[in-house]
């Protein structure tokens, strides 16, 4: 299953919101732009062909790194009729060996006539509620770009946080497959909307105190229309302090550390490790999520 956890959970969003930091922070803006199931090798085939000019400028001010999902990252699995049983007990609460009562994780939702169970993602979950804008619906690349320059000369003045989802990758891979001319022109037009709002902050005069973020929540499978199993994405940036490759989990902290927060107040403490610091953890686990497959038995057994 794939990676649709925090991105996917905000679709056709984005966020802005102008936090109260610590003392020491930098005085830096941060801007965290979500390429909704940009592949990692398509986008650098796309980059030696010249396709993404946004992104190669970027990463040749700052670093362009490879991200790994670990593990099992799908957080909404479409309902059909052989696992709808399944999944509405899931929903239902359960008692647990002491006889307490467990509420359900998930919860059956309706998305555009389609019916997805979901667990939100904990505990974090809240961040909609909690910021100083939060839009959705938007679902163009051009749509979201426009009010993001618009919001951005809003907020010229103020110390800020954009995160920003263009969704157009994931849509079109879905719709015509990864190795289509759709899926290769929406990463264009990620690029061309990513680059517009790097050209407003040029314009404002504010993109040396900005720090951008380019990164996807999960690959496509290769020539397939799905994403079932796609753990390679990417991070570009124009900060110059990222030192390593790295794991999802690693990139809210990088990005948390840029904006100068503590991450030591941040509890529970977050799970991955800031690109900026060396890695010893153990080799992640990459790869397909095993299946358990009914082994039917014979009538003669
Ligand atoms: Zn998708």
């Amino acid at each position: 299953m794939t990676a649709k956890f925090k991105l996917c959970l905000l679709i056709y969003c984005l966020v802005v919101f102008c936090s109260v930091l610590n003392a020491a922070s930098p005085d830096k803006n941060v801007i965290l732009i979500g390429w909704d199931g940009a592949q990692r090798e398509h986008v650098i085939q796309a980059l030696e062909k010249g396709q993404l000019p946004t992104l190669k400028k970027l990463s040749k001010e700052g670093k362009l790194v490879k991200i790994d999902i670990e593990g099992e990252a799908e957080q909404k699995i479409k309902i059909t009729d052989e696992n709808r049983a399944k999944y509405e007990k899931m929903t239902q609460p359960r008692k647990n060996k002491e006889g307490k009562v467990n509420k359900p994780d998930g919860k059956i939702i309706d998305q555009n006539g389609v019916e997805y169970y979901f667990v939100p993602g904990k505990p974090h979950y809240n961040m909609s509620k909690n910021t100083d804008l939060f839009e959705n619906g938007l679902v163009l690349d051009e749509k979201v770009g426009k009010r993001v320059i618009e919001l951005i000369e809003q907020n010229k003045d103020k110390r800020f946080f954009f995160f920003v989802h263009f969704a157009e990758v994931d849509h079109s891979g879905h719709k015509s497959g990864e190795n289509s001319k759709e899926y290769n022109d929406a990463l264009i037009s990620n690029d061309k909307w990513t680059g517009k709002i790097i050209d407003k902050l040029k314009k404002l005069g504010i993109y040396k105190k900005t720090l951008i973020y380019i990164t996807a929540d999960h690959g496509f499978d290769e020539d397939q229309t799905g994403h079932g199993n796609a753990p390679y994405v990417f991070l570009a940036t124009n900060a110059k302090n990222i030192i390593r490759d790295g794991r999802r989990q690693d990139v809210a902290p990088t990005i948390l550390e840029a904006f100068g927060l503590d991450l030591s107040q941040i509890e529970p403490k977050l799970d991955g490790i800031p690109l900026t610091k060396e890695d010893n953890r153990t080799a992640a686990k990459i790869g397909p999520t095993e299946i358990k497959k009914k082994v039917k038995k014979s009538k003669t057994d």
